[in-house]
């Protein structure tokens, strides 16, 4: 879809443009005659850089869907804002779609948004990001008294990291959630850091982590990334580095999975045994 004009923007529904204050026929205004140059992603926003300096900028709530699909593909039953995509070098012409059952997610306009849309400049780069500075990260850690999971959740820390990543990047890491960022050393900081973009690109490789099958990629195709999850829903089944069984605990309305042994909780937590969670 990138490098093709945008030759008409048909909202069918005003919800998931709602943001755009305008309204529904400004948006498709604003958008058609021009092309998208990029996609890009911080956090759970993603965003389509335009040729005029401009972005389409989305967030995919609960189950939204981005599709790219041929122009005489069937309508979807939830199909909320259709654009037609002229034909290029590349092929024939196509149709961008954003579907949504529910419509918690949407679609705006970002004017002069497409380095990084005025929305977003309050999330943390994403890790994955090649201007995530690890130094300025690890010494923003090390100053607060935040658990370490609760820090990989924080999008003003770091973005892009949800629940069950952090979980998996936390076990590979081998560090408890509830650790504080305080009584990190620097280097454990870096390998949750290294864990989280191994795990993140793994994910990626494998098309993410579908619980649901509205979590599905431009082709309509859902991941296969929760078959590689090493603690993440695997309460009592053993710990593939050491057997002991995973254990589960609530956290902030959600859970945390985590290996016992490898992953011992800090000391004056309970829980568990404190080896190896002193102060480093
Ligand atoms: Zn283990």
């Amino acid at each position: 879809m990138l490098g093709r004009t945008i030759e008409s923007v048909e909202v069918l529904h005003p919800r998931p443009v709602r943001r755009h204050l305008p309204g529904a026929e400004d948006f498709a205004s604003r958008l058609t005659g021009r092309v998208f140059t990029d996609a890009r992603r911080r956090g759970k926003y993603l965003w389509l850089p335009l040729d005029s300096g401009d972005a389409l900028l989305g967030h995919l709530g609960m189950s939204g869907q981005l599709l790219v699909q041929p122009q005489d593909a069937p309508d979807e039953r939830h199909l909320r804002v259709r654009f037609r995509l002229a034909a290029s070098e590349a092929g024939p012409p196509l149709e961008l779609r954003f579907v949504d059952q529910r419509m918690f997610g949407g679609l705006s306009f970002s004017p002069a948004g497409a380095e990084v849309p005025a929305e977003l400049t309050h999330i943390a780069r994403d890790p994955l990001d090649p201007e995530f500075d690890d130094t300025v990260f690890v010494g923003r850690v090390r100053r607060s008294t935040s658990g370490i999971k609760r820090i990989l959740l924080n999008q003003t820390m770091i973005s892009g990291v949800g629940n069950i990543y952090a979980d998996e990047a936390l076990w590979l890491a081998r560090l408890h959630g509830d650790r504080r960022g305080d009584r990190l050393r620097a280097v454990q900081v870096r390998d949750v850091l290294d864990a989280a973009r191994t795990v993140m690109t793994a994910a990626l490789g494998q098309g993410g982590t579908s619980f649901d099958a509205l979590y599905v990629n431009v082709n309509g195709q859902s991941g296969y990334f929760d078959r590689s999850l090493e603690v993440y829903g695997r309460e009592g089944e053993p710990c593939s580095r050491c057997g002991t069984p995973i254990r589960r605990v609530s956290f902030m309305n959600r859970s945390s999975f985590f290996c016992p042994t490898c992953q011992p909780p800090p000391r004056g937590a309970g829980g568990g045994p404190a080896r190896g969670a002193g102060r480093g």
